[in-house]
């Protein structure tokens, strides 16, 4: 395993997080699935990752009730816009649904992060990694007119369909939420 992902998980460790470190995105699924056994209702952070790992159909075959942004539940599952190598994860929100739902709410969250959302430097870097390479992507997936779904670079916008809202970092899991960090060492998302 890449030594930026090892060093990630101790990171994260040292924080407090649950944290495990897989090959492939069949292991992910394989411990996604596993964490959902017991629960009725699970969350939808709208993640890309989640669903090129085949989450959200596997979720459906089993009978989960699968919500999609909604605070109560049992297990929420969602991806990371970054994460430094030392553990600190960074999303970023325009509604701010789904940052609310991984910090207090569900009885437990589980992140599923793949290698490319890891920065070898700190916080500002995280953040930086999400307004270069996720936010364009998503604008253009989700139809927004921002300046950045047409140029693919930010520019602070002030549009009205701005995704960049609410940018959280997590130090270390939110007390009373329990939170696992499935991270993995292939490409997922963006
Ligand atoms: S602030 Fe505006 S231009 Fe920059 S990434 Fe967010 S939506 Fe795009």
């Amino acid at each position: 395993m890449d030594d930026l992902i090892l060093r990630t998980i101790e990171g994260l460790k040292r924080r407090g997080f649950e944290a495990v470190g897989v090959a492939t995105k069949a292991e992910a699924l394989k411990i996604v699935m596993n964490e959902a056994e017991g629960a009725q209702s699970v969350g939808w952070g709208g993640s890309e990752s989640l669903k090129e790992i085949g989450a959200r159909d596997a979720l459906a075959k089993s009978g989960k009730e699968i919500r999609d942004h909604q605070t109560e539940m049992d297990l929420f599952l969602l991806s990371a816009n970054a994460i430094t190598s030392d553990g600190v994860i960074v999303n970023i929100d325009g509604t701010g649904n789904r940052v609310a739902a991984s910090i207090y709410g569900p009885k437990r969250v589980v992140y599923v992060i793949g290698r490319n959302k890891v920065v070898n430097g700190g916080l500002l870097e995280a953040i930086a990694r999400a307004k270069r390479c996720a936010c364009p992507p998503n604008c253009r997936r989700l139809a927004k007119k921002t300046p950045c779904a047409e140029t693919g670079i930010c520019a602070d916008c002030d549009s009205p369909d701005r995704i960049c809202k609410v940018t959280a970092f997590f130090d270390q899991p939110p007390r009373h939420t329990p939170t696992k960090v499935i991270l993995v060492d292939e490409d997922l998302g963006y």
